[in-house]
C-alpha cells in the first residue's frame, strides 16, 4: 500500500520509511510525491496538529496519508515543550539551542526530577470514511549534557539509561523503542487487520 508521510522533517522521513518499507509499504515522502505544503500547527494537541496535518494532505492526494505530531514533555517544566518542541527558543532557533534552553531551565535539579517523555501522535487517512488515531511514547529522563552524534532534534539530551542518550543509539535501535514505533506499531497492526478484512 502506497502511504504519503505528511511531513517535511526528513528525520521522521526516514525513521518512518525505515520502519514502514520492511513491512510492505511504500512511504513516500511529502517530496518525492511532489507536495510542497506548510500546515499551521494550530491544535491544542499532538493528535489535533497529527490531524490538521493529515487532513491538509489528504485534502489535495485523495489517497492514503499517514501525519505525525511528536514533542517532548519535562515533567519539571510542567510538560513543556510540549506541542511547542519545534519552536521552542524560537521560529529560527538551531536543535542546539533549543536543547541548551532546556538544559538551563534544569540547571540544578536533580536526576530524579528530570523525568520526561518523547510522544507521538500519528494519524492516518485511509480515505473519505476510514480514519486512525495512535499514540506511542517513550519514557526518559533529560541528561546533564548532549551526548551522541545519531539521530535528531533533543535525542543528544534525552537519555533512556544513566549512560545512554537516544542519540548513541544506532538507527534500529532507537526504531525499536521509539514513540514513532509504538504509535507506527499500532497504525499498523490496525492496517493489517483492515487489509485482512478486505
Ligand atoms: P513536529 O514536526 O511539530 O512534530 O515537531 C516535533 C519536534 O519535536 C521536532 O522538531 C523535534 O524537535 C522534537 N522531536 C520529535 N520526535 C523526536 C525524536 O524522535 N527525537 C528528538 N526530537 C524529537
Amino acid at each position: 500500500m502506497k502511504l504519503i508521510i505528511a511531513t517535511n522533517n526528513q528525520g521522521k522521513v526516514r525513521e518512518i520509511k525505515q520502519m514502514l518499507e520492511p513491512l510492505g509499504y511504500e512511504p513516500i515522502s511529502l517530496k518525492d510525491a511532489g507536495i510542497e505544503i506548510n500546515v499551521v500547527e494550530d491544535g491544542d494537541t499532538f493528535e489535533e496538529n497529527a490531524h490538521l496535518k493529515a487532513k491538509a494532505v489528504y485534502d489535495i492526494c485523495r489517497c492514503p496519508v499517514v501525519a505525525d505530531d511528536s514533542g517532548l514533555e519535562v515533567d519539571f517544566l510542567d510538560g513543556a515543550p510540549g506541542i511547542y518542541s519545534a519552536r521552542y527558543a524560537g521560529e529560527n532557533a538551531t536543535d542546539e539551542q533549543r536543547i541548551q534552553k532546556i538544559l538551563d531551565e534544569l540547571d540544578g535539579v536533580d536526576t530524579s526530577m528530570r523525568t520526561a517523555r518523547f510522544v507521538c501522535a500519528m494519524y492516518c487517512i485511509l480515505d473519505d470514511e476510514t480514519e486512525y488515531s495512535v499514540r506511542g511514547t517513550l519514557e526518559g529522563f533529560i541528561g546533564e549534557e548532549p551526548m551522541g552524534e545519531n539521530g535528531f532534534g533533543y535525542d543528544p539530551i534525552f537519555m533512556v539509561d544513566e549512560d545512554t542518550s537516544v542519540a548513541m543509539l544506532s538507527a534500529e535501535e532507537k526504531n525499536r523503542i521509539s514513540h514513532r514505533a509504538a504509535a507506527l506499531k499500532q497504525l499498523t497492526d490496525i492496517l493489517s487487520e483492515e487489509q485482512g478484512g478486505n
